[in-house]
């Protein structure tokens, strides 16, 4: 992908994920002019924790793993935001993931700071029971920095439900009862919340659909290209499909599918999850994933990882609308080229949200202990996603930005105003 073979010193420093964030952060902090003190608190996070895990694997040897806590920001609420289990990990990611989640709760509104963790480990070459062990001591060195009024951690890459249920567990084992408020992303039956799995897609279709009412594009007629087929780009191309968007091409990391006339999505997932490709899925063309970026469509939708739209290929981009499912998909660099392309940007730290959302639901609901219908979630989730939507839009307007400045002025905005109102304790 765009990320690899690149041996340009400025296409990586492009693809920093934490250049980019604070290319945003600066030229949004520029336009509200925001007061020195307040920039030189806010540009860096309230803390980042760096542990070392033992972990006895199956052959009876100790090995140890490097493990991060960023914790972005508190303004707001408790630090919020997911685990990431990779071999690639590392701070910068972690950091700018971190930041994101506290631009990303400030901009639809959610009582939360932003947090991210990862550990550098390879979970596919790990048994359950070393990946169970791995969380449980991970979980254990940072039990003084997360709770439900502290830091709320929550499924990212190569983590899920039962990640976080170890996590709920050895912290309850800690402070002797149960605390399930400590994760989101848990298994409903032990304090998850209903439509928790599918938030981020419905969050995804919700935002689409409003813009595509803004430029007068019916679904029938509005041609979309998904990027990923996981949690994010699978569910959320499912719900385009069923809400009669004609969804053309969706990948995975192998590569993707093509049909000008549409793709049975149900059926194209169906047979990822049976045969684990696309391989041999019958009627379609085949394309990589350079090429699906560049296809002609309405909506692009990158729903995998960072850096695919970059200073390189931001230019041969033919949607009218770029959803942004993944975190950072689209490097600063690319932002201007997009823009005087004329696409219109949903950016990430919106048209992804719908997932901090339910999350914020999910600890609403184990605090009260008292669990909602899912229809109920799916309507909550539906209001702060559209009204967050226009909230962007009308901003975007009345200060004559693009909306990825826009969303970044938006929740600085919000978080400065939080800090000026509880004061520097400096
Ligand atoms: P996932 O692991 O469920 O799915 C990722 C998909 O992307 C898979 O289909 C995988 O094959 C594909 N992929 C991975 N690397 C790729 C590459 N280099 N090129 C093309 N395809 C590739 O992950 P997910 O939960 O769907 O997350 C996807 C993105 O969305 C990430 O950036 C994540 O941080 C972000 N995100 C996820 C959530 C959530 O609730 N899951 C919420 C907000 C943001």
């Amino acid at each position: 992908m765009a990320n690899s073979m690149v041996d340009d010193p400025r296409q990586i420093r492009e693809e920093n994920p934490f250049e980019s964030m604070m290319e945003r952060f600066d030229r949004a902090a520029q336009l509200l002019n925001l007061d020195a003190d307040l920039y030189a608190v806010m540009r860096v996070p309230n803390r980042e924790l760096k542990v070392y895990i033992p972990v006895r694997m199956d052959s009876g040897r100790i090995q140890v793993f490097e493990g991060f806590r960023v914790q972005h920001n508190f303004a707001r609420g408790p630090a919020k935001g997911g685990i990431r289990y990779s071999p690639d990990v590392n701070i910068d990611e972690v950091r700018a993931l971190a930041a994101w989640m506290t631009w990303k709760c400030a901009v639809v509104d959610v009582p939360f700071g932003g947090g991210k963790g990862g550990v550098i480990c390879d979970p596919l070459q790990m048994s359950l029971g070393e990946l169970e062990r791995l969380t449980r001591r991970y979980a254990s060195e940072l039990i003084d920095f997360i709770g439900p009024e502290k830091d709320v951690p929550a499924p990212d890459m190569n983590t899920n439900e039962q990640t976080m249920a170890w996590i709920m567990d050895t912290y309850s084992m800690h402070a002797r009862h149960t605390v399930n408020a400590v994760v989101t992303g848990k298994p409903v039956a032990l304090g998850g919340s209903r439509g928790r799995r599918e938030a981020t897609g419905r969050g995804l279709l919700f935002v689409i659909n409003e813009a595509a009412k803004r430029f007068k594009m019916s679904p029938p007629a509005t041609r979309v290209v998904v990027q990923g087929s996981g949690n994010v780009g699978g569910i959320g191309a499912r719900l385009m499909h069923e809400a009669g968007y004609k969804v053309i091409a969706i990948s995975d990391m192998f590569g993707g599918i093509y049909n000008k006339d549409g793709i049975d999505i149900p059926a194209a997932l169906t047979h990822l999850q049976t045969t684990r490709s696309f391989d041999e899925f019958p009627g379609v063309e085949r394309v990589n994933n350079h090429e699906l970026l560049e296809l002609d469509c309405d909506v692009l939708v990158p729903a995998a990882t960072e850096n695919q739209i970059t200073s390189e290929n931001a230019d041969r981009i033919k949607c009218k609308i770029l959803a942004e499912g993944a975190n950072g998909p689209t490097t600063a660099a690319a932002d201007t080229i997009l823009h005087n392309k004329g696409i219109f940007v949903i950016p990430d730290i919106l048209a992804n949200a719908g997932g901090v959302t339910v999350s914020y639901f999910e600890w609403v609901q184990d605090r009260m202990g008292y669990f909602w219908k899912e229809d109920v979630v799916n309507e909550r989730l539906k209001d702060i996603m559209v009204a967050s939507f226009n909230d962007l839009v009308k901003y975007a307007d009345n200060h004559s930005v693009d909306t990825r400045t826009a969303a970044y002025m938006l929740a600085i905005d919000r978080v400065a105003y939080d800090t000026r109102m509880r004061g520097i304790y400096a």
